[in-house]
């Protein structure tokens, strides 16, 4: 609907779900759902998960926050980083590239609020990152400070949008539970969803906090 709003199609935005809320052995139930992408946060869960029986099942994205010393643990599994906010990261990612998957990309996290609390790189330092970036940079993702009216996050999704746009990057990673409508409207090429999908229980699963 956010998409029709916006006169996109829907076929455009890819729905990412989030496992962090997920025990492995609730993975079939996303199966079932109809679910094909799914994103990980943190580097042993996303190891554990995507070897397990049904990860196959699924196109594994890693979006949490990345520390450089994980990247070789990620790097097998990943079709997508969508947190690369460090050179030292695109050290990593260089040392490790042969046991990445086949082709692996990369989007870079921006802090397009300049929010202290929140990963991703200043948008000055945009240009040096994608440079220095040893697998190909599929887009942008941004991660905005917290806000009770999803209005608020407009305009730092409008900002990504046009700081990828200025370097003809397609993917913009963007939009949660809380704003994915305000994202899409936007231009988001993927939306990471957690707590919508299970609270309402689309994927007949319980969150971990229910
Ligand atoms: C958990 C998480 C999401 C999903 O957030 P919800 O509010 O549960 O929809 C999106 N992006 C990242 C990086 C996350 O860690």
């Amino acid at each position: 609907m956010a998409a029709e709003r916006a006169g996109r199609d829907a076929r455009t935005v890819e729905v990412l779900a989030t496992t962090k809320y997920v025990a492995i052995e609730d993975l079939p139930r996303l199966v079932e759902a109809g679910i094909r992408l799914v994103g990980e946060n943190r580097a042993i869960d996303l190891e554990e998960k995507a070897s397990s029986g049904t990860s196959g099942a699924f196109n594994w994205d890693f979006i949490g926050q990345l520390q450089s010393r994980r990247v070789r643990k990620i790097v097998p599994y990943a079709r997508l980083i969508h947190s690369v906010a460090s050179e030292s990261a695109m050290r990593e990612l260089a040392k490790h590239r042969d046991r990445a998957k086949p082709g692996l990309r990369i989007l870079i996290q921006v802090n397009v609020a300049g929010d202290e609390s929140k990963a991703g790189v200043p948008p000055g330092q945009l240009d040096a990152m994608i440079e220095s970036a040893p697998v190909p940079v599929a887009g942008l993702m941004t991660m905005p400070p917290f806000a009770e009216d999803p209005e608020d996050s407009r305009r730092w999704f409008t900002d990504l949008r046009e700081l990828a746009q200025d370097r003809g990057l397609h993917h913009l990673s963007m939009g949660t539970s809380q704003d994915y409508a305000v994202a899409i409207e936007e231009g988001a090429t993927i939306i990471r969803l957690g707590r919508i999908l299970y609270e309402k229980r689309v994927l007949g699963c319980r969150g971990r906090w229910t």
